[in-house]
C-alpha cells in the first residue's frame, strides 16, 4: 500500500496513476495512517510548500515522515513542492524543510517569463530548480542540463508533475 500525502496540493491527480498501475494506495492525513504497517511508500505531491510544511508541524507528521524514511525499503517521492520538502537546503523556504534528501532547491526559480511549461515527460509549474546535488544522490533524469529526477537511496524527488500530463513511467520506475 502507498500512502499520498493528502494535505493540501495536487494529491488526487497521483491516486490515479497508483490506480493506472494497479498498485493499492490510500491518503494519508495523520500520524495514524502514515505509521499503518501496510505502508510501503509515500507520495509527498506538488502544491505550495509553505502551506504543506505548515500543515505537517501542526498535525504532528514531522516525526513520523522522518522516522519512516530512515527504513531502506520505504520508499519517498516528492513532486515538485513534496521535493522542497524533502530537501535538506531551500534558501527561500519559510520554515524549516524536511532534511531527508541532500540536494539544495531553489523555489520558484524559472522566474516570470518561463513560469510553466509542459514536456512530454510531465509539467512544470512554477518549479524549483536543483542547484546542488550532494555526494550521496543520484541524477536519474536532466532537463536543459539541470537534475529533475534525483534518487538518495529511498528518496526521490522531481521538480516536474509526471502525473498531470499521465505519464506512469516515472512512479513504475520508483515503486
Ligand atoms: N511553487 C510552489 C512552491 O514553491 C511549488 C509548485 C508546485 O508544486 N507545482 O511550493
Amino acid at each position: 500500500m502507498i500512502g499520498v500525502l493528502a494535505l493540501q496540493g495536487g494529491f488526487r491527480e497521483h491516486m490515479e496513476v497508483l490506480a493506472m498501475l494497479e498498485l493499492e494506495a490510500c491518503e494519508v492525513r495523520t500520524r495514524e495512517e502514515l505509521m499503518r504497517p501496510e505502508l510501503i511508500g509515500l507520495i509527498i505531491p506538488g502544491g505550495e510548500s509553505t502551506v504543506m510544511l505548515k500543515f505537517i508541524d501542526e498535525f504532528g507528521l514531522r516525526s513520523a515522515i522522518c522516522a519512516r524514511a530512515q527504513h531502506p525499503e520505504f520508499t519517498m517521492y516528492g513532486t515538485c513542492a513534496g521535493l522542497i520538502l524533502l530537501a535538506k537546503e531551500v534558501p527561500n523556504l519559510k520554515g524549516e524543510p524536511l532534511g531527508l534528501l541532500d540536494v539544495t532547491v531553489e523555489r520558484n526559480a524559472y522566474g516570470r517569463q518561463l513560469d510553466s511549461f509542459i514536456t512530454d515527460f510531465g509539467s512544470f509549474i512554477r518549479a524549483p530548480k536543483i542547484t546542488r546535488v550532494g555526494e550521496n544522490v543520484e541524477v536519474i533524469m536532466e532537463h536543459e542540463g539541470l537534475p529533475v529526477l534525483v534518487r538518495s537511496g529511498n528518496i526521490w524527488g522531481s521538480t516536474f508533475h509526471p502525473e498531470l500530463v499521465g505519464n506512469v513511467e516515472i512512479h513504475r520506475k520508483i515503486f
